[in-house]
């Protein structure tokens, strides 16, 4: 691996699901009600290598969106820590202040929810390096007016533009001129593609692989969509109820993944060229996250479960250039 440029250890997140009142009033009673607590992020650790491109993948509620946003200084950490180029970087801004914490910006699924609809694009583009003041006022329009053309939009026409007034691979294309207008060099990409039609969706992903190349971004990229990952990552990560289960360069995993939930994830691959197709069905419900199941958490649903996989969660361990946890492995 080139040197870390994002290295992320013991990182979990807890969310508190507070009782209803009517459950709180017959818990002061004496019933069985109490807060539960969710852990949506449980002791991730992984370095990204400067300049690459790290893929996220996992069933919708596993913790990818929320490890993103953990990474973009978004949400707090209930602990471990996120260091960038070695300083430690989260909200309280330990060793970073508001300058360093622009260089990891974030780029949503739906940029027409994340853009301001009453806003024009060039201040949409120039609001926060204005803000920030990396650039004058007076020097917006043509800060734009790069920007836009950087990521293939034709300036004259967007400028004074409203974000309803173009298409959804124009919209993001806006989305991620937003992200780069701060100059970031770590970008977070949660789902980038997922909204749009399949010849625009390779647009986008060409475009963020030439950005990686021009401004040598480091890349956390979110997706459903294996084909997407396996021709944009290299590597990739897949999480299962909170947990980094497996970690592996892109083309070690797609040949010989070594966890059970990757192989069920991976069995059937999609052609980036035959279009999206999200993950293999896996057999089994996804357990609550409120109530995971004791030892692997993917023992119910393993088809290569022992007594230990119940009693048991596995330690990391590696096998070549794979990080992996099962017990099958170690
Ligand atoms: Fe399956 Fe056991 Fe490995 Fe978990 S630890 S994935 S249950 S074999």
């Amino acid at each position: 691996m080139t040197q870390p440029h994002v290295r992320i250890t013991g990182l979990s997140r807890d969310f508190v699901k507070r009782m209803t009142p009517v459950e709180a009033t017959l818990a002061r009673f004496g019933a069985d009600y109490h807060d539960q607590v969710v852990r949506a992020v449980s002791d991730v650790s992984f370095e990204i290598g400067k300049g690459r491109i790290l893929g996220l993948v996992g069933e919708s509620g596993c913790g990818k969106s929320t490890l993103g946003r953990m990474l973009a200084g978004l949400i707090r950490p209930t602990s471990g820590e996120v260091r960038v180029s070695d300083k430690r970087f989260d909200l309280a801004g330990l060793e970073v202040g508001a300058r360093e914490q622009l260089r990891v910006q974030m780029v949503f699924q739906n940029p027409m929810a994340s853009l301001n609809p009453r806003q024009k694009i060039v201040d949409i583009v120039s609001e926060g390096p204005v803000y920030h003041g990396l650039i004058a006022r007076s020097e917006k329009r043509d800060f734009a007016r790069k920007l836009l053309s950087e990521v293939g939009l034709s300036a004259s026409d967007a400028l004074d533009r409203l974000p309803h007034q173009f298409s959804g691979g124009q919209r993001q294309r806006i989305g991620i001129a937003r992200a780069l207008s701060t100059s970031p060099d770590i970008l977070i990409c949660d789902e980038p593609v997922a909204a749009l039609d399949v010849s625009i969706q390779a647009q986008i992903i060409n475009l963020l692989l030439s950005l990686r190349e021009s401004r040598g971004l480091t890349i956390l990229f979110i997706s459903h969509d294996l084909g997407v990952v396996r021709h944009l990552c290299d590597d990739v990560a897949v999480m299962y109820l909170g947990r980094v289960v497996e970690m592996a360069p892109t083309e070690d995993l797609f040949s010989g993944a070594l966890h059970p939930y990757s192989q069920a994830l991976l069995a059937e691959v999609p052609s980036v060229r035959g279009g999206r197709r999200d993950y293999a069905a896996i057999k089994g419900e996804i357990p609550s996250p409120l109530n995971p199941p004791d030892g692997c958490h993917f023992h119910p649903r393993c088809p290569m479960a022992t007594q230990t996989c119940k009693a048991s969660y596995p330690d990391i361990s590696y096998r070549d250039r794979t990080l992996v946890r099962c017990h099958m492995v170690e």
